[in-house]
């Protein structure tokens, strides 16, 4: 048993920062590779009321994986990925286990483990649990939480308590909130307890899958696009993504991106599975393009140019990350947004958002992601403090305007730290205070992730 605590600068500095571009030095970090050792960490801290925050690959954008409060506790040693158990169509895996290469064992028994966050090849399953991230793909699969069977969580207490998700069709026993409590970890953000195993449930793997990446001339175009794939009935798209003339720049950049469509103003990029003629499905996409655009739709067939579509994508958030982690002398960094809307208000949303921009003499955020669910990004870069804070204000007059369209401030990536001061914009005081004592009852003494969340 190793509890691995350090209290190194060399060692607290590797884990001083995630992809949030925010800074926060821990008092110990702490590396364990059991669960008994993670239990003793937690009952020693529970002692000296020390903060305990959880961190996985630390890929988060709104700091949550950070702290200068305590112990930041990297569960990336608990990283057993288990047999596929093809009968139950389950895997058990470890905290620390990557996405990918989860996502790989699924696919080599022919099962598929569906969240795919753009960033599965450097994050874990613990911070997608706790963050229920999601990706593309949700669009036709769901978040992570649905794809969750058991967890087995280390409590404020010490206590290790196995969760297993419910398999009743009905139910009417008491509050909903209470039906099913796996569902209070899934999301949390580390401030409920400490996942240290999960079950997860996996899904038969599509046989065909192609991608078409659809160019048009005018953004509004490809947004009116976005409505028609989503209610055709002639297409069964697996996602909807959405690319501005600036990501696809970007894109175009990319070493990979050859193969990209050129000469067009944004871009719509679906996905289908394919169960009968590859051909036939083609030809109801290329018909229903035919609607709104004239240039031709570019064809991923297959796997492997599956996979360099998603490289091209990924170049997106990471090109951003990098342009903003170049300001950070001068007080900049990359600014995201994850705000999302009902899907058919997605165009005036993103519309409304750029006259904001434009009126604070901003430059346009590159705007991008998962137009399906109504849940685009936009990336601004801050070259200055004083330009963030400009960039703030912005996307507060944003959020605002999408609460107003029945959106959310937060589709994806969760609050954190970074985004806390809007959740009183979308949450009112009795489901503010109905957290509260969720969190009180579960971390009587705050010790768990202090400052995400609430
Ligand atoms: C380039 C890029 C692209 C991204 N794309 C997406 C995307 O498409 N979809 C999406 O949803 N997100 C995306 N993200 C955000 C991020 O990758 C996800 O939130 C991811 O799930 C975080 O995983 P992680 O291992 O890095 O967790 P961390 O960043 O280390 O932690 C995230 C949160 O989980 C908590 N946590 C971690 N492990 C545990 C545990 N074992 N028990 C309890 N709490 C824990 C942490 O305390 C923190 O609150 C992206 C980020 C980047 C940088």
């Amino acid at each position: 048993m190793s509890t691995g605590v350090s209290s190194d600068a060399a060692v607290r500095e590797a884990y001083e920062t995630d992809a949030s571009g925010l800074h926060l030095l821990p008092d110990l970090v702490a590396r364990p590779d059991g669960i008994e050792d993670v239990v003793e960490l937690v009952k020693r801290a529970g002692v000296d009321r020390m903060p305990i925050t959880c961190a996985g690959a630390q890929t988060s954008t709104t700091a949550a994986s950070i702290t200068d409060k305590g112990l930041l506790l990297s569960l990336r040693g608990l990283s057993r990925i288990g047999e596929v158990d093809r009968e139950t169509r389950t895997i058990r895996v470890g905290p620390g286990a990557l996405l990918g290469e989860i996502k790989r064992a699924a696919a080599a028994a022919g099962l598929l483990f569906a969240p795919d966050p753009t960033s599965e090849e450097e994050s874990t399953i613990g911070g997608a649990i706790a963050c229920n991230a999601s990706g593309a793909r949700t669009y036709k699969y769901g978040a992570t939480r649905k794809h969750i069977r058991s967890l087995v969580v280390v409590l404020a207490s010490g206590e290790t308590v196995e969760f297993r998700r419910s398999e009743l069709e009905k139910n009417t026993v008491g509050y909903a909130f209470a039906h099913d409590p796996i569902d209070w970890f899934i999301g949390s953000e580390g401030t409920l307890g400490i996942i240290v195993d999960a079950e997860l449930s996996l899904l038969p793997l599509p046989d065909h899958v192609v991608g078409l990446a659809i160019p048009f001339r005018a953004e509004a175009d490809a947004l009116r696009f976005v409505v028609m794939a989503r209610e055709s009935s002639l297409v069964a798209p697996r996602c909807i993504e959405f690319f501005d003339s600036l990501a696809l720049e970007i894109t175009r950049a990319s070493d990979e991106a050859s193969r990209w469509p050129t000469g067009s103003g944004a871009m719509v990029y679906v996905e289908e599975e394919i169960t009968g003629e590859v051909e036939q499905t083609l030809q109801r996409w290329i018909d229903l393009v035919e609607k709104v655009s004239n240039m031709e739709p570019l064809v991923f067939d297959g796997e492997a140019q599956l996979r360099e579509a998603r490289r091209i994508r990924h170049s997106v958030p990471a090109t951003m990350n990098e342009r903003g982690g170049k300001h950070r002398s001068t007080g900049g960094r990359k600014v995201s947004t994850d705000w999302a809307v009902p899907y058919r208000k997605l165009g005036a949303a993103i519309g409304t958002a750029r006259a904001l921009t434009a009126a604070r003499g901003l430059e346009q955020a590159v705007t991008y992601g998962h137009a399906g669910n109504g849940h685009p990004h936009q990336n601004f870069v801050a070259r200055d403090a004083k330009e963030l804070a400009t960039i703030e204000g912005v996307i507060e007059e944003t959020l605002k305007m999408v609460l107003g369209l029945g959106g959310t401030v937060a589709a994806e990536h969760g609050i954190g730290k970074i985004k806390r001061r809007w959740l009183p914009l979308q949450m009112n005081p009795l489901q503010i205070s109905m957290m509260t004592a969720v969190k009180r009852e579960l971390d009587p003494d705050g010790i768990l992730a202090p400052g995400n969340i609430l």
